[in-house]
């Protein structure tokens, strides 16, 4: 598992010169070719060694992307879709080489129905674009990766973030798509309907399909009112299985928090550090609340409960906008302060999820697991989801502690698929967790094989993703 897995993907090098001749000269400044915008294009926030394309195209319009795609396919060259190049597996590597289609300039707001509240969106605007654009109209979009990521790769990845507990992830958020697919030809998944029973679901076919199907040219997304009332706050546990109860708990009992993130106590120590806090170093419990005034504060107060049955607290909760930012800005800079714990590192970051019943199991034998082999990992986690993150910091030069890293990940993965859960719960698959679906879904590999083919017969469209080598 881990680097070894690594699915190769032959090169084409008569196609890729025709393909990128003719994009240079279609399109000028449009396609570029230097070493430095092409490495910037697969230099991710991976540990994943960069696989650089040969050419990246700035697509301007889904007629563009149209031209681009037939382009390659006619030619058989591989196109990886760019966003803004956040994910964490290696999806946006190219390992066949072939042209990167970036969509960051596709990122216009089409339409926005407050009425029905839905908005249509061009792929590269982003998360945060978004809800600036959105400010005045009482509404936002709830979906909040720690990066700024773009609507349309978020999508790709079947994201989510702090708020999924309430909102749910891309999957839930997404009403249709508009895509250009491997042969060149524009699908529309869905009409703009809540709901439809109107055949296969094309439209969730394509999210959380990292490109490897089709590049997303326009999103339909769900809008929410902005809630009247926001409460939030901290609460310490002397331990992380009396967090991790607390938080099974309050799922269980239906508290309808909005977010309820876990942060061990090294990442405490790491926020405190970085964003110049001063919080106990004990496990902690990142809380949200969104209703009507008295409806925070019931739940605030019923939360409190719980967590003083469990030995933590006290639960200081705020409406203050300002003292919240503070908080959820110090949360989102998590993985950041992860990385200033050992400065020249790389970071492996996992992404378990398992039913919430077995969350406390899943983190305290992880915890165990990092003590054990003296490795420098804090926890951050939605555990709402029962999904939560190892950043495990490493030097990728010291191929003896890459090996360790990777086994530590290798036992994580296989504890969270043996107690029914996943491998990835939001980041996706890319080249880094491939290895992996085999033990989760078995012979569902199969049937992803045989969509993949159909979808795409000349595997031009981010090939060496998601699906593992055919004898694993
Ligand atoms: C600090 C940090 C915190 C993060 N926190 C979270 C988190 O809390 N939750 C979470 O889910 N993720 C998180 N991520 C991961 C990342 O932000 C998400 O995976 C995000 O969805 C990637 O979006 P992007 O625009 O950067 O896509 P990219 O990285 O550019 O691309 C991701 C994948 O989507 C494909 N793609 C991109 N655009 C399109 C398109 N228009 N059509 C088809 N395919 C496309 C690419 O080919 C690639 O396979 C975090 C990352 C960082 C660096």
């Amino acid at each position: 598992m881990g680097l070894a897995e690594l699915v190769g993907v032959e090169r084409n090098e008569s196609g890729i010169t025709v393909v990128a001749g003719k994009l240079a000269a279609r399109f000028g400044e449009r396609f570029q070719t230097g070493e430095a915008i092409r490495r910037q294009h697969a230099h991710t926030t991976s540990y994943i060694p960069s696989q650089l394309p040969d050419g990246v195209f700035f697509a301007a319009s889904e007629a563009d992307v149209q031209e681009a795609v037939e382009l390659c396919a006619m030619h058989r060259v591989p196109i990886v879709p760019f966003g803004t190049g956040t994910s964490l597996e290696g999806q946006v590597n190219a390992p066949g080489g072939g042209i990167s289609v970036d969509l960051s300039r596709m990122n216009r707001v089409v339409a926005v129905h407050a009425e029905d509240l839905d908005c249509t969106i061009e792929p590269g605007v982003t998360r945060e674009d978004l809800n600036a654009y959105l400010r005045d109209t009482g509404l936002f979009f709830p979906i909040d990766p720690g990066a700024n990521a773009s609507l349309g790769g978020m999508a790709s990845t079947r994201a989510s973030g702090t708020n999924a507990v309430r909102y749910g992830t891309m999957r839930d958020n997404v009403i249709s798509l508009r895509a250009v697919m491997p042969d060149g030809r524009v699908v529309q998944t869905a009409r703009r309907a809540r709901k439809s029973s109107a055949g296969y679901d094309l439209t969730r076919l394509l999210i959380g399909a990292e490109g490897t199907l089709g590049i997303i040219t326009e999103l339909t997304l769900k809008l929410y009112g902005i809630p009247q009332a926001i409460s939030g706050g901290v609460c310490q546990f002397p331990s992380i299985e009396a967090a991790c109860q607390t938080v099974i708990a309050t799922i269980q009992m239906g508290i309808p928090v909005a977010r309820i993130e876990l942060i061990n106590a090294l990442g405490m120590r790491s926020i405190n550090a970085y964003s110049k806090l001063d919080y106990g170093e004990s496990p902690c419990l990142f809380i949200e609340f969104h209703g009507s005034e008295s409806g925070v504060a019931e739940q605030a107060q019923s939360f409190g409960e719980i967590a003083d049955e469990f030995g933590g607290g006290p639960f200081q909760w705020t409406n203050v906008a300002e003292d919240r930012a503070k908080l959820w800005k110090a949360r989102h800079n998590a993985y950041w302060a992860g990385m200033a714990l050992r400065p020249g590192a790389s970071a492996l970051i996992t992404d378990v999820c398992v039913p919430i019943s077995r969350l406390a199991e899943c983190i305290t034998e992880t915890e165990n697991d990092i003590a054990a082999n003296g490795l420098i990992a804090p926890i951050v986690g939605h555990v709402g989801d029962g999904n939560f993150h190892v950043q495990v910091m490493i030097d990728t030069e010291d191929r003896g502690e890459v090996e360790r890293a990777e086994a530590f990940v290798g036992r994580l993965n296989m504890r969270a698929i043996g107690m029914d859960g996943t491998c990835t719960g939001e980041h996706g698959v890319g080249q880094g967790k491939s290895g992996y679906l085999v033990h989760e879904l078995g012979s569902g590999i199969d049937y992803m094989r045989t969509i993949k083919a159909a979808l795409d017969p000349h595997n031009i469209m981010n090939p060496g993703k998601i699906l593992p080598r055919a004898h694993s």
